[in-house]
């Protein structure tokens, strides 16, 4: 580390679970993020500022006056373009020396599958089943682990899939693939603006944690808030041995 990051990571270096040590392997580390809207604006921003030296940010939608409600990665200015070109201007404009991949397209099969297989943590930041499902399964494949969050109207939840560890639950074991009957979408449903900021803040934290192996991880735990009674639960999740995509 130069002196520059000495001083702009001083304050995690002073953390005693971090160090030196811990900022060397966020400088080192790769995260990939999916979707780059209400979720994913915090954690860009946050795995940014953090040092995390290389961050993939995938969406394939462009910014709208609706998204700025939340949207807190974008603009005025970004009216218009790409939510991942934009997220990534701001990222580098607060810390220029990591380095930002902005892909303006939704993932899926190879590419996904490529990016996946590239990183060290991935962060579920998207607003669809089906994006969720095919990321899920590519972090199984990988052996990757997934920082899942979601949020909607007032209500949201987190939980880590480390799919590192052969006992780890996966994001099908928990929602199966064919259960899903409806989309919960902003667009529909609503969310309350700061709920995004709530949910994406603890993926951020769950995703430094992994990576610089601080503390225990949300891994086997669901983690729901509700914002209208100021309620935080946590339940146990167990990997369910029938499950198509992690089980046999
Ligand atoms: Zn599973």
């Amino acid at each position: 580390m130069n002196d520059t990051q000495l001083l702009r990571y001083s304050r995690h270096i002073l953390l005693d679970q971090i160090g030196i040590p811990g900022q060397t392997k966020l400088l080192a580390a790769h995260a990939l993020i999916i979707g780059a809207g209400g979720l994913g604006s915090p954690v860009a921003l946050y795995l940014a500022a953090a040092g995390v030296g290389r961050i993939t940010l995938a969406d394939d939608d462009s910014v709208e006056l609706t998204n700025l409600q939340r949207q807190i990665a974008h603009d005025m200015n970004s009216l218009g373009q790409n939510k991942a070109q934009s997220a990534r201007r701001r990222m580098q404009e607060m810390n220029p020396e990591i380095h930002v991949d902005a892909m303006d397209l939704r993932l899926h099969g190879d590419a996904l599958d490529a990016a996946v297989a590239k990183a060290d943590v991935v962060l579920d930041c998207c607003d669809n089943f089906t994006t969720r499902h095919a990321v899920n399964r590519a972090c199984v494949r990988y052996r990757k682990p997934l920082v899942s969050g979601a949020a909607v109207r007032f209500d949201g939840q987190i939980t880590v899939f480390d799919l590192r560890q052969d006992t780890a639950p996966c994001y099908a074991c928990l929602f199966p693939e064919h259960a899903q009957d409806a989309e919960m979408r902003c667009a529909e449903f609503g969310v309350f603006a700061p709920l995004v900021g709530v949910i994406g803040s603890i993926q951020a934290v769950e995703a430094l944690k992994l990576l610089t192996d601080a503390g225990q991880t949300l891994s086997g735990r669901l983690l729901l808030y509700e914002a209208l009674s100021a309620d935080w639960r946590s339940l146990r999740l167990k990997k369910d041995a029938a499950c198509e995509v992690c089980g046999k």
